[in-house]
């Protein structure tokens, strides 16, 4: 109402000079109004002045008492408000799904129908080895050049995804890929790292593999005698023979079932990542293990006990005891007759404890050192079955190890023995008796 505001103005100082002209004269009237009128002018213009400074940057608080333009300034006021509001709130979605897609564990890179980067993600650029500061703008055909890939990419659909396998440096690595077009003339590339998973599938077809191909042989060997014993005509194998049949199917049952109950304890060790701490008296433990060894070893070894006698382990009892007892039986098994097992059970400096079993026995060639505790794995298939071995001892007493936040370590010089310690964190050891 701001031209009702002026009209009223403009009929008072009108109504001001027809009064002093009325009373006084009709020179002194006129000048008053024409000093009213450039008055009046000169405040507008400097409003102006005002109102224009401000319009340059309306996103500052607006001018006061500025006349006739008050109106016009708080619409245009509310209205900057509302588009810098709108604005801010534009941004913080934008900055929230930017963020999302950084996060997401898919690899994700957004691409023109050149194939043009335009932008990625943290995954990504991980999984296709990108470099945020060098390879926006780059045309991803030059940057992945496996010509499976670039077939897929130069295809006009991507209706199914692609399984790429890259071989970078040292590394394999399998890539799950798929193109989508969005937004008209854009492309998003996903990618998925299925590196591990195959790498876990591997392992567990090898494992099937292993586990039926050590389960078959002594199968083939039971069902041979079996057969070999139907077949006979009655009478002719002799009692001496079919004894001496009855003894070998005995050990492959045997050895079925230690393959199976090794079996059962790595699937119970596989339950949970962590051991409960139970109180483990480990010097009655060791005693027993003695005993059981003493016997295994027939006395065609030296031994010598170095016991600590309150060191004592937070864990699970049975599975400490089925560690150590694989340490100590491979050292009986491998070691020849007359050869030494030094057995130690000490506190360390750093208060945590080390139990290691020593052996002068054939040793170990450093290539096999590392893959020793894989299941199956063995140096001398034929001799470590020859000695009753399931390929699983070392693998149990790793998992055992890894349950009780303990480290299996092994030291070996091949014709120099052996030395299997299994190192047990400070937070493990318990002097309680
Ligand atoms: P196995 O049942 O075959 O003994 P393990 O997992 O206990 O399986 O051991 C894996 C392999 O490590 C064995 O086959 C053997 O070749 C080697 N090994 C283990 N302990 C010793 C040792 N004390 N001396 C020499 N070789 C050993």
């Amino acid at each position: 109402m701001s031209w009702l505001r002026t009209l009223l103005w403009f009929l008072f100082w009108s109504a001001l000079a027809f009064g002093i002209e009325y009373l006084w004269q009709t020179t002194i009237g006129w000048v008053a109004l024409a000093i009213a009128c450039g008055l009046m002018l000169t405040i507008r213009r400097h409003q102006a002045g005002r109102v224009a400074a401000w319009a340059a940057q309306p996103e500052t608080d607006p001018p006061a008492d500025v006349g006739q333009w008050e109106d016009m300034v708080a619409s245009l006021y509310r209205h900057t408000r509302g588009q810098a509001l709108a604005v801010r709130e534009l941004q913080e979605t934008n900055a929230a799904v930017m963020s999302a897609a950084q996060a997401l564990p898919l690899g994700a890179v957004t691409l023109n129908r050149d194939f043009q980067i335009r932008w990625f993600n943290v995954a990504a650029e991980k999984q296709l080895h990108l470099k945020q500061n060098q390879d926006i703008g780059q045309n991803l055909l030059n940057l992945m050049r496996s010509p499976t890939f670039v077939a897929y990419a130069r295809q006009t659909e991507w209706p199914e995804s692609l399984l790429l396998k890259l071989t970078l440096g040292a590394h394999d690595q399998s890539l799950m890929m798929r193109l989508v077009p969005y937004a008209g003339d854009q492309l998003l590339l996903m990618t998925r790292d299925l590196t591990q998973i195959e790498k876990l599938e591997t392992t567990r077809r090898d494992f099937v593999a292993n586990v039926s191909h050590e389960m078959r042989t002594p199968l083939t060997v039971l069902s041979g005698f079996l057969e070999t014993m139907l077949d006979a005509p009655v009478g002719a194998i002799s009692g001496e023979q079919s004894r001496q049949y009855l003894t070998m199917m005995h050990e492959q049952a045997l050895r079925m079932e230690a393959l199976v109950t090794d079996l059962l304890t790595l699937s119970a060790l596989e339950t949970s990542p962590h051991a409960e701490r139970l109180h483990v008296n480990v010097s009655a433990l060791l005693d027993t293990a003695r005993q059981q060894v003493e016997v295994l070893s027939a006395s065609r070894h030296i031994f010598d006990w170095q016991i600590t006698p309150d060191l004592n382990l937070l864990g699970h009892p049975s599975e400490i005891a089925s560690a150590m007892t694989n340490l100590l039986t491979n050292a009986v098994r491998y070691t020849p007759a007359g050869g030494h097992i030094t057995v130690r059970w000490l506190r360390r400096a750093d208060a945590s404890a080390c139990f290691s079993v020593t052996d002068t026995g054939p040793g170990i060639a450093s290539e096999h050192l590392p893959r020793l505790s894989e299941r199956f794995y063995t140096v001398d298939r034929g001799r470590s079955r020859a000695l009753g071995g399931t390929g699983l001892g070392l693998a149990i007493a790793k998992h055992v190890a890894m349950r009780h936040d303990a480290r299996l370590d092994v030291q070996s010089k091949l014709g120099q023995g052996s030395t299997f310690s299994l190192l047990f964190s400070a937070d493990r050891v318990s002097e309680e008796d």
